[in-house]
């Protein structure tokens, strides 16, 4: 980053003059991205950048309201989300750049993903063969991998969470779940299709809760649907408890494997959380001919490249642009585990001065 002022944690120190900090009004607001559970992600123009690159130039910046946070009482995610996307740097993870706040909401400077999400291309697809799975897995697993080594657990995989990049790579965005976990954690979080058995009996879990989201994803990938599926969370809980996968005909019995083993309800026995960690993974036979490093370094052809007609270019967002997620909505959660009223004048709610 050429732009010395574009530097996460500059903007949070004490002695920093106000003059140094960016604003909403440093931006050009050119199009709305995405919507999430309490904010937008917006396409943005530095409006300062007049001679940089336009990778330089224009910005994903996800603004997130402070009212919404305290509500949905999401103050602790919103601050891990900032925290830890601003000590990872990984080619398949979202760069942030900046955060900053005025008196309505939080923002974060994300690098802008153009391609799209993998949700918007599988749809269209209908599904994905073992090879294009096999590629997109493959990223994620070097994504998983990094992360598990900084003891961070991502707990939120999906493909609406994982963008094309220009030349088809996948990045991982949206770290509101993420968390730093040496051994377990207990808060029930993620999106209800995508929950791991240990989430929804509240027996604590790990890092473990990401292999078994890779295993859904894996399936809705190769079939074009998520395994376990209803019309209510509860319903879907009920579905994953009971663990009954349902396989159509065509799919080879060497994918049906990785994914039932990443999917083990027994904890020890799940595909990446044993004794072999995430080397049991990239071993796996479903994996053979993968060459891990190349594709870390970014040389190996994506199967999908994206038509991208610049870095300001939006066509790849247009569906998901007004509405959330239907696997995303607020109060999802609620016939699970009810949440107390909301307490405006809640002390957190300060601490938010820190971001
Ligand atoms: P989030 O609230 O982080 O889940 O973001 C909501 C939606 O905004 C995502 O599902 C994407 O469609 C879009 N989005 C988020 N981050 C970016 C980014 N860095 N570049 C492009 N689009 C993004």
């Amino acid at each position: 980053m050429t732009d010395s002022s574009f530097t996460s944690d500059d903007h949070t120190h004490d002695d920093e003059s106000d003059g140094d900090k960016l604003k909403l009004t440093d931006f050009d607001v050119e199009d709305t991205l995405g919507t999430g559970t309490f904010g937008k992600v917006l396409l943005v123009r530095y409006k300062k950048a007049t001679n940089q690159p336009d990778a330089l130039k224009f910005f994903a910046l996800k603004v997130l309201r402070k009212t919404e946070i305290i509500k949905l009482r999401q103050v602790e995610h919103v601050k891990a989300e900032k925290f830890l996307l601003s000590r990872v740097r990984h080619p398949f993870i979202v760069d942030l750049y900046a955060t900053f706040q005025d008196h309505l909401n939080v923002y974060m400077l994300l690098s802008y993903i153009p391609g799209g999400e993998l949700f918007s291309h599988l749809r269209r697809a209908k599904r994905f063969t073992p090879d294009v799975t096999r590629f997109y897995l493959a990223t994620i697993v070097l994504a998983l991998k990094y992360l598990h080594s900084l003891n961070i657990v991502y707990r939120d995989l999906k493909p609406e969470n994982l963008l094309l990049d220009s030349r088809g790579y996948l990045r991982l965005t949206d770290f509101g779940f993420a968390k730093y976990v040496e051994d377990r954690t207990y808060t029930l979080c993620g999106t209800p299709e995508y929950l791991a058995p240990e989430v929804i009996q509240s027996h604590g879990h790990g890092k473990a809760v990401d292999w078994w989201a890779c295993g859904i994803l894996t399936y809705e990938m190769l079939v074009g649907y998520p395994p376990f599926f209803d019309e209510t969370a509860f319903g879907i809980y009920e579905k994953i408890l009971r663990g009954r996968i349902h396989w159509p005909r065509d799919i080879d019995p060497l994918s049906r494997s990785i994914v039932c083993e990443l999917l083990h309800p027994d904890l020890t026995k799940r595909l990446g959380n044993m004794n072999g960690g995430v080397s049991d993974v990239m071993n796996h036979p479903w994996f053979r001919g993968v060459d891990w490093d190349a594709l870390e370094r970014c040389e190996i052809r994506a199967p999908l490249i994206p038509y991208v007609a610049g870095m300001d270019d939006t066509r790849n967002y247009t569906s998901e642009r007004r509405m959330p997620s239907p696997r995303n909505i607020p109060g999802m959660f609620e016939d699970f585990e009810p949440l107390p009223p909301p307490d405006p004048f809640d002390s957190t709610a300060l601490e938010f001065l820190d971001f």
